[in-house]
């Protein structure tokens, strides 16, 4: 237990946040799997049995990240019981589609609140303890899309873009203490979720890479352990893009 680094990751159960936890516990760490409110036990059960992760080496954490206060309550359960926290990842995330004449304001708000203002409830009661313990990693996961626009997510990429600008804000705050912040920017991904859409929709969407192929989750979750490696260590305020050559910024 020492040994190891204490690693948050928000949106674990999803497809690219289990490739993240697989990653990190790989690379030496304890990983608080952090899933939404409404998991039970049961979907953790299945999600070991999926990631086949070792039980001693992850914790489940049934947490809203759009609730500020019980964020708060939660990084503060988890510094006092570990006395550390070393990495934290921004991963989860919603989409909620619609051109911008159609879209309502609770789809605006939702996206928002589960994409960006999730940044503060976890970030913020940590960002002390991380600076004061002279170590710490934030990634935060945004997209390809916040960083080029996409039709009909005028939501999705005022959030995704809005984290990019919060992390090189961050890092400023955090530099001295040794407490970097980056994003990974992952075009689309080859999630279970993105596997299910139709054939045609998928080709044209590789098609328009110049790869022609989607990211693999594991291409992504290995960004994001190098970001949270000691080689990074003077990295901070930079957006890693996993797009295969669809935007260059
Ligand atoms: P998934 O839908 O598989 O995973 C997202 C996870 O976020 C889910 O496990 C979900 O939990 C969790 N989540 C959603 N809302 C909340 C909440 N209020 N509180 C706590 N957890 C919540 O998506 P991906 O793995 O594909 O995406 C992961 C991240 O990568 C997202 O931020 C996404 O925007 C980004 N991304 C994805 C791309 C892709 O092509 N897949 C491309 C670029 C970026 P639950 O299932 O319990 O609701």
């Amino acid at each position: 237990m020492e040994n190891l680094k204490i690693a948050i990751v928000t949106g674990a159960f999803g497809g690219i946040g289990s490739a993240i936890a697989k990653e990190l516990v790989q690379e030496g760490c304890l990983v608080i799997a952090v899933a939404s409110a409404k998991r039970t036990a049961a979907d953790y059960d299945e999600w070991l049995n999926d990631t086949q992760l070792n039980p001693a080496l992850v914790r489940p954490l049934f947490l809203d990240v759009t609730d500020q206060q019980a964020c708060e309550a939660a990084i503060s359960n988890l510094l006092e019981e570990f006395g550390r926290i070393d990495i934290l990842v921004n991963n989860a995330g919603i989409t909620r589609d619609s051109t911008f004449k159609k879209m309502t304001a609770a789809q605006w708000r939702e996206v928002i609140d589960t994409n960006l203002n999730s940044l503060f409830n976890m970030t913020q009661p940590l960002f002390a303890a991380m600076c004061a313990q002279k170590f710490g990693r934030i990634i935060n996961i945004s997209s390809v899309n916040g960083q080029k626009g996409q039709f009909g997510q005028a939501n999705y990429s005022a959030a995704k873009a809005g984290m990019i600008g919060f992390s090189k804000a961050l890092a400023y705050e955090g530099a001295r203490a040794g407490v970097t912040v980056n994003v990974v920017a992952p075009g689309y991904t080859e999630t279970p979720m993105v596997a299910a859409m139709r054939t045609d929709v998928l080709d044209s969407i590789k098609a328009q890479v110049p790869m022609q192929r989607l990211a693999t989750p594991t291409e992504v979750a290995q960004a994001v352990a190098f970001l949270a490696s000691d080689k990074a260590a003077y990295i901070t305020g930079e957006t890693l893009a996993l797009n295969g050559g669809l935007y260059m910024n």
